[in-house]
């Protein structure tokens, strides 16, 4: 007699993040299927979906196919309907993410990336030289779907409609289908409506996944406190495990091509106001040394291990006001040093200088930032892993054992891109028409021989 209990399920969902529950809404709220089990220890949204900036943006480098920005969009068309049909629970803006430089020639290279980009339906880039008239600011909260595409600001139109950035800064790309969310508020609708459509959760770890002739028909689970696995017989599992797909694929025979960066978010209170809270994402788009005093650089200069804060970071510092209008939080980020773990640790190690370095290269566009370096308000440190892909495309679909499919490896855009996911692996699911891009994110691509090196020559796009 078998000491482990059974249970059944028509598909079960390895992990309830966003990836996970964004399928199981999909396969149960949008298309009627029933017995769809999620299966996860921790509770729903909280391993690496509640660490993120909550950002979108249909604005991506179009690479050979344009397949980001075409997922991107599919995202942003579902969230813009799920907004208006629930009264914006989940609390969608439209500001935008402006992108900066004081360097003119970062512009040539804008206008080029927006020339590929709207190819693929990215909308069109409208130029503003002198006082920026014809620009439309974005409306500090809801949606406007009339606005997309990217406005280029130069000097005086620039600083006309931002007059609280660095007076130097040459020029800004305002990103328009852009800006941000409450991703737990997303998460938690579309979870409601997947139980109320009967989808059911069990808390506990996948452990083992059985297979015959080559098909899934099982996986173990251990149950918090349970001594022996729950056994659940299944046909059809995925893996939206987050930062363990790839553990997780491992136990199925499979090696799949991901690999985890540690990514941290600093949030800290702007009790001087320095950032206006109607203002978008803004990003540093170019190089920057960051600035020190005189004396400060000297002190540097004389510690060898401190020497490397003098050199050139790379661009990316970026930085948005959290919460309502009475809040005083802002949110940096940076990734100026990515480091990949693996496999990856929990809950993740932050160093405790990295506030201070995002706030100095974030000074590069809010010069006034400074002054709190001089006593640097208390910061929170968290974030999570970038699950991801060397080419920086997410892994939907079947993998090579039959009934074994990943919604995964959705890196820095997970949030923004788990509408669009969710949608095109339920599609995959039931043999039913695929939109355009859904090759590019087929686990299968790599099969092809001279994939890795056309991909070699994509920029990633990666925040
Ligand atoms: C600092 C930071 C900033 C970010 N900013 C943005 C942003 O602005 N916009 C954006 O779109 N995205 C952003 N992201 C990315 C986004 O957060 C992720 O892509 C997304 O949350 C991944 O969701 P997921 O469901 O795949 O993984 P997770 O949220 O990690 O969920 C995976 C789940 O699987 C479960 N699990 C794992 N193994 C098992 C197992 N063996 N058995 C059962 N369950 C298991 C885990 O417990 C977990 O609950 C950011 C990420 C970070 C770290």
């Amino acid at each position: 007699m078998s000491v482990i209990r059974e249970l059944q399920a028509d598909i079960l969902i390895c992990g309830a993040g966003i990836a996970g529950i964004a399928t199981a809404y999909e396969l149960a709220v949008v298309h009627g299927l029933r017995d769809v089990v999620v299966v996860d220890p921790r509770p729903p949204l909280s391993l690496t979906s509640d660490k993120s900036s909550e950002c979108y943006r249909t604005w991506w480098p179009a690479g050979p196919d344009g397949a980001m920005i075409g997922l991107m969009r599919r995202s942003y068309e579902r969230l813009s309907t799920w907004a208006a049909a629930s009264d914006n629970r989940f609390a969608m803006n439209q500001r935008g993410y402006l992108y900066l430089t004081h360097d003119p020639a970062q512009v040539a290279r804008w206008q080029q990336d927006a020339t590929e980009s709207t190819q693929y339906g990215a909308g069109s880039l409208r130029i503003h030289t002198a006082r920026g008239d014809a620009y439309r600011p974005a409306p500090p909260q809801g949606i406007d779907p009339s606005l997309d595409g990217a406005d280029l600001l130069w000097g005086d139109a620039l600083h006309r409609h931002f007059s609280y950035l660095d007076r130097a800064l040459a020029a800004g790309l305002h990103v328009r289908q852009a800006g941000w969310l409450s991703a737990q508020q997303l998460g938690m609708w579309l979870w409601e409506q997947a139980r109320a459509s009967g989808v059911r959760l069990l808390r506990g770890q996948l452990v083992a996944i059985e297979q015959r002739g080559g098909a899934v028909r099982a996986a173990q689970i251990a149950l918090e406190g349970g001594a022996v696995p729950q056994r659940i017989a299944t046909p059809r599992l995925v893996i939206a495990a987050g930062p363990m797909a790839a553990e997780l694929a491992a136990t199925a025979g499979l090696s799949l091509p991901i690999y985890n960066e540690l990514h941290a978010k600093v949030a800290i209170s702007d009790a001087q106001g320095i950032v206006p809270r109607h203002a978008p994402l803004l990003i540093s788009d170019e190089a920057v040394h960051l600035p020190w005093s005189d004396e400060e650089r000297a002190l540097l200069r004389e510690e060898p291990a401190l020497r490397g804060l003098l050199e050139r970071f790379p661009a990316g510092a970026h930085l948005r006001p959290d919460g309502g209008a009475s809040s005083q939080t802002v949110l940096m980020l940076w990734p100026y040093h990515a480091e990949r773990v693996d496999p990856p640790r929990f809950p993740p190690d932050f160093s405790a200088v990295e506030p201070e370095i995002i706030l100095r290269g974030l000074a590069t566009l809010l010069p006034t930032l400074l002054r709190y370096t001089e006593r640097l308000p208390k910061p929170v440190i968290d974030g999570g892993y970038y699950s991801r892909t060397a080419e920086n495309r997410p892994l939907i679909g079947p993998l090579s054992v039959d009934g074994l499919y990943i919604v995964g490896a959705l890196s820095g855009y997970g949030i923004m891109a788990a509408p669009a996911a969710a949608e095109l692996f339920a599609l995959q699911l039931q043999g039913l028409p695929l939109p355009s891009y859904a090759a590019a994110f087929a686990p299968q691509r790599y099969a092809e021989p001279s994939y890795a090196a056309r991909m070699a020559a994509w920029g990633d796009g990666q925040l």
